[in-house]
């Protein structure tokens, strides 16, 4: 019976699951020759020291402008470009990308940049970052890799190693959406990690007694292990201001700044620097 029923269900699926498979397909398809089109761009979010108020950096988020489709979101596209490969150059060019970007902005602020496991694991990964940054004329400490939690369940040396190599060159690691997936303290003991940003499902509900105690929980262990903790999806003045009673370093999220175009955020930089100067 079980497994009539096993078949009953998998026939009601079917036509389901091929319309996502061949949705997926058309996907990677397109994703595919958007790269040598230049269909793809960067935005760029400020990253606030929340005891200052200074911007201390901003973080480039992909996006993706396809004739056909309109401006696609990385959740959207980054996962079919995981699939496909195509991620590890797609990568490669965001590094540079932003790493170009950059050198442009007042000296000082870092520039922050998702990195996919798949990419991580990818074996020129370490060499394409040095070759970013020599490019650019960036200096290693200005970059900041986020990865997230996925990339560290991956045991393996080599991604251990990758991890070791770029912060020997001074360059800091990000543990991004900490608190969703399958986080386990543990990591924090094994990889060398530099900085945690707090989840934003976890700000937008810090209205919740229980919720803000873990938020307070985690910046009180980032301060205990030496780790800069940084808020995501930081919305209102009241989540800054719980943020900053609880000795939070640094928030990002459309209160500070919405993700923007690269001239407009060098614009901002540039004149929140000379007011930092005069001020
Ligand atoms: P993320 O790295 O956690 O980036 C933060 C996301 O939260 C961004 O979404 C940003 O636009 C959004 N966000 C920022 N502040 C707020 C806020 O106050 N409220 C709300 N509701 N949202 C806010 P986005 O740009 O859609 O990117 C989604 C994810 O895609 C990123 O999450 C990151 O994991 C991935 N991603 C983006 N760019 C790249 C890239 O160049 N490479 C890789 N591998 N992944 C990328
Ligand atoms: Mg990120
Ligand atoms: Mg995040
Ligand atoms: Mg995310």
């Amino acid at each position: 019976r079980a497994k009539s029923e096993g078949r009953n269900l998998y026939r009601f699926f079917e036509p389901e699951m091929d319309a996502v498979v061949q949705a997926r397909r058309a996907i990677e398809v397109d994703l595919e020759a958007a790269l040598p089109r230049q269909e793809f761009d960067l935005d760029f979010q400020p990253i606030m020291n929340i005891a200052s108020g200074e911007i201390v950096g901003a973080e480039a988020l992909m996006r993706w402008h396809s004739p056909a489709r309109g401006t696609v979101a990385p959740d959207e596209f980054i996962p079919a470009a995981e699939e496909t490969g195509l991620i590890v150059p797609l990568g490669e060019w965001a590094l540079r990308t932003a790493c170009t970007a950059a050198a442009s902005w007042p000296p000082g602020l870092r520039i922050a940049v998702n990195v996919s496991a798949v990419q991580l694991r990818s074996s020129g990964f370490a060499r394409s970052v040095i070759s970013a940054l020599a490019f650019s004329g960036v200096p290693a400490a200005q970059l900041e890799l986020e990865i997230t939690e996925t990339v560290l369940m991956d045991e393996s040396k080599a991604v251990l190693k990758t991890l070791r190599q770029l912060r020997e060159l001074g360059i800091r690691i990000a543990l991004d959406d900490f608190g969703t997936g399958y986080s386990s303290l543990g990591y924090l003991r094994r990889f060398p990690v530099d900085k945690i940003k707090i989840d934003r499902s976890f700000i937008g509900d810090m209205a919740n007694h229980d919720t803000a105690a873990i938020v307070r929980t985690v910046i009180g262990l980032g301060t205990e292990l030496g780790i800069v903790v940084t808020a995501e999806g930081v919305e209102t003045e009241m989540q800054l201001d719980m943020l900053r009673e609880n000795g939070c370093v640094e928030a990002q999220g459309y209160l500070i700044g919405v993700p923007s175009k690269a001239s407009d955020i060098q614009r901002l930089l540039k004149s929140r620097a000379l007011h930092n100067r005069i001020g």
